[in-house]
């Protein structure tokens, strides 16, 4: 009990350095400015965001976050947390985030978007030999989803829908398995991811069946701040221009 108090309370103490050390000059060694950029990720969304074999976050968005920090001179911290609440931690517990996360105007509301960088959709997970084949076919279906999602959006304006919402899509695919649930929407690519894994227990349909829309990933930065948007979108443009982006496709994505 004791050493997890002072656990907790180490945590604590960290977490105030990070926040102390937001976009202002810390005296790190190994960042080339030395400017800390604390960024929020759920490290639970393969290709982009999972944990690796030596337990720190890895995936595509990890590593292009990485890779726009040394463009733009940031250190770059790693911040594992729920996905649910990245967008409310921007400008407190975080600098920024990036997540696989969808540009949706309601999140607009709260926090700027850098330019987009991959474009998605939703889709279906469904149990093998299933005939659920259209948008149709959804209504009034028991919906496994990943809480505070697009996909959790999508099904919550689906007639009839019982929506079950998990911490992880994972957890929402072991259901399906378990017929807890009829299927579960979810990201395109954490779906292949998944429907991978479950080879003999899933089958994986494309949300354009479902008339469902594009959705475009982008990371998620605090309000008004322009000159952080600045930078990190010319970091990002310099990536796509010097073949960095199309690597960390072909590394994360296409393999
Ligand atoms: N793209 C989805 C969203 O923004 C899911 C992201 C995620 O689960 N990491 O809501």
């Amino acid at each position: 009990m004791k050493k997890k108090i002072i656990a907790v309370a180490l945590t604590a103490v960290v977490a105030l350095g990070s926040l102390v050390g937001c976009g202002s000059a810390s005296n790190s060694s190994s960042g080339s400015t030395g400017e800390t950029l604390v960024v929020g990720t759920n490290a639970a969304f393969p290709p982009f965001e999972y944990v690796g074999d030596d337990g720190k976050p890895d995936g595509f968005d990890v590593a292009l976050i990485k890779a726009i920090g040394e463009k733009a001179g940031f250190e770059v911290q790693i911040q594992d947390m729920e996905f649910d609440s990245l967008v409310s931690s921007i400008g407190n517990k975080i600098d920024v985030a990036i997540a696989g996360m969808t540009v949706t105007e309601e999140r607009k509301k709260t926090v700027d978007f850098s330019d987009s960088y991959y474009e998605a959709v939703q889709d279906v997970i469904v149990a093998k030999g299933s005939n659920i084949a259209t948008a149709d076919d959804l209504k009034g279906l028991k919906i496994g989803v990943q809480l505070g999602t697009t996909g959790e959006f999508i099904a919550d304006e689906i007639e009839g829908a019982e929506v079950a919402a998990y911490n992880k899509a994972v957890d929402a695919v072991n259901d399906l398995n378990n017929g807890r649930v009829d299927c579960v929407i979810v990201d395109k690519n954490p779906a292949e991811v998944f429907g991978a894994q479950f080879p003999d227990q899933v089958d994986v349909l494309p949300g354009t069946n479902f008339d469902f829309e594009p959705e475009n990933y982008a990371i998620a930065l605090p309000k008004g701040n322009t000159e952080l948007a600045e930078k990190i979108n010319a970091a990002l443009k310099a990536l796509k221009e010097d073949g960095t982006y199309d690597s960390l496709v072909k590394k994360y994505i296409e393999e």
